[in-house]
């Protein structure tokens, strides 16, 4: 085996995480589902296969990862960080006389307790989910009890608990934001400091914001952090609104392409209000990002992490624009994002979510979904929306519109995935307080029915869409046809059920809540 020179730091994430997935972004949502459906030496060597490596480092990562590496590669040293995959980190970072100190250890659902894995979890009833399976097994390798674990990311509230972190042998867990604060954490370990286990990041402006030094799975790029529409559950919604410059995301962009990507992912949670001072778009400087993104030497695609339902509706005439600077300038003749219906209910909106459908009323939901969806499909957008069964306070009346709503989109290019409400508690699940398969009434397994029943009738067009996008890459029929082989048994098995949901019955007999939705953290030690 090759030794390669060990740095000070080594970040890495669970094998979920670092997988580029056969068939793009979406796919990246099977690493939410229960294991036991299919065998896992398939499901990672098809479905999610690990991303290349070159001397040990990962030459794709999320943008997370690649964020923290940047501020760590500037206060230390470019050669004394690196981003290793699971699979080789005994060989970078293990054995008696390894440099490594630190491990830092990101992830977005550490325990599997997020939507959609819990809802999968409960649905699905077949084993726990590969994110927590696969973190689980990162954790108890060898060279993890060897050196100093940091755990951050999204999702680092799940283990933000001192029992939990003895449990799992994390020395330390880093909440929030990391440019200010992960340098001075670091430094105080590699130095001897006593530190407090659990440190809240600070905030950052834009500028403290440093540009990626290696390329992002999926290209991905972000452009904004934060939403400013303030949604009671949603964790964007508590950020400040920050935008990063032009030339700042194009240098992002620039070090994806010279990886050799072709397609570039700009991610906010509204795309379309880059560089906005209120609500309104700045149509302006939203055109100009895209025009300046596509004139880059060797992209051929962008894609938009996110756009907001109330923006589309409110400016269709930008939407147009934008689609029309890809669709003249680049290789692509369709765009796709992800959005949030969350609910048909006027009411709920007015309760959890008004900001969600501003500057109209809540009252006008209804309206500004179907029309957005309208507007998104005129201009071949095709967007994946999520609906919430369970909101705290949600009536019968509530989930009733919700079902009327998703029939209001009938023929429209998308998919409505229907979500259950999780409920935390301190840095775990709240059972009582969370939605699952048990609490469901035949209105909700009605709304349940609906989306699956929109989604089958539009998994053709999606499959078409992706066979034309592939059609001249080498060796990708193959994988076409896997991937369509795949899509129609789960949609044959899914139509069995439809009908009955449609009539309110659940598909199962079981009725208790699975028991792989709530943890159990091994004892590694
Ligand atoms: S609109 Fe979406 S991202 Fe923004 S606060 Fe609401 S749920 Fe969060």
């Amino acid at each position: 085996m090759r030794r390669i020179r060990a740095p000070k730091i080594v970040l890495t994430a669970d094998e979920t995480m670092m997988s580029r997935y056969r068939w793009g972004i979406f796919v990246g949502f099977s690493t939410c589902l229960p294991q036991g459906i299919l065998p896992n030496w398939f499901y990672f060597s098809v479905f999610s296969p690990p991303v290349p490596r070159k001397d040990g480092r990962a030459v794709y990562a999320d943008f997370g990862l690649r964020v923290v590496e940047a501020v760590l590669a500037e206060e230390f040293g470019e050669d004394e960080v690196a981003v290793v995959h699971p699979r080789e980190l005994e060989k970078v970072a293990g054995g008696g006389e390894s440099r490594t100190e630190i491990i830092g250890v990101s992830g977005h659902d550490f325990l599997g307790i997020n939507p959609p894995s819990s809802e999968f979890v409960d649905l699905l009833n077949t084993g726990p989910p590969y994110n927590r399976v696969k973190f689980f097994e990162l954790m108890q390798k060898p060279v993890m009890q060897e050196k100093t674990v940091v755990a951050g990311g999204k999702a680092a509230w799940q283990l933000a608990d001192e029992e939990t972190m003895a449990r799992l042998n994390i020395d330390y867990v880093h909440l929030g934001e990391a440019e200010i604060t992960v340098p001075k954490l670091f430094r105080g370990i590699l130095e001897g400091e006593r530190l407090p286990k659990i440190i809240k990041g600070r905030e950052s402006n834009a500028d403290e914001i440093p540009n990626i030094r290696g390329a992002t799975i999926h290209g991905l790029v972000e452009i904004a952090r934060g939403c400013g529409r303030g949604c009671s559950f949603c964790t964007p919604g508590m950020q400040r609104l920050r935008f990063k410059s032009v030339e700042h995301i194009l240098r992002d962009v620039k070090t994806n392409i010279e990886a050799g990507q072709r397609s570039i992912l700009l991610h906010a949670e509204d795309v379309l209000r880059y560089g906005a001072k209120g609500l309104a778009p700045d149509e302006e400087r939203v055109l100009n990002l895209f025009r300046r993104v596509a004139s880059v030497e060797g992209i051929k695609s962008v894609g938009v992490s996110h756009v907001a339902l109330a923006t589309v509706y409110h400016s269709p005439k930008l939407l147009k624009a934008v689609s029309e600077i890809c669709y003249s300038t680049l290789d692509q003749d369709w765009l796709g994002a992800q959005t949030g219906i969350e609910t048909g209910s006027a009411s709920l909106i007015a309760r959890h979510m008004r900001g969600k459908a501003a500057p109209s009323p809540p009252e006008k939901w209804h309206e500004i979904v179907t029309q957005a969806f309208g507007i998104l499909d005129d201009n071949n957008w095709f967007c994946a929306a999520t609906i919430i069964n369970g909101l705290p306070g949600e009536t019968v009346e509530d989930v009733v519109a919700s079902v009327e709503l998703v029939e209001d989109l009938k023929g429209i290019s998308s998919l409505v995935v229907p979500m259950n409400f999780v409920s935390m508690r301190g840095s775990g699940l709240n059972c009582e307080g969370t939605f699952t398969m048990a609490k469901m009434t035949p209105e909700h397994w009605q709304l349940f029915g609906a989306c699956v029943d929109h989604d089958l009738k539009v998994t053709p067009k999606l499959l078409s869409k992706y066979k034309n996008n592939n059609k001249n890459s080498k060796g990708e029929c193959v994988k076409t046809w896997l991937l369509s082989t795949a899509a129609k048994q789960m949609a044959n098995a899914l139509r069995k059920y439809v009908g009955k949901m449609k009539r309110g019955e659940p598909p199962t007999e079981r009725r208790e809540v699975s028991k792989w939705l709530n943890p159990e953290i091994p004892d590694i030690k």
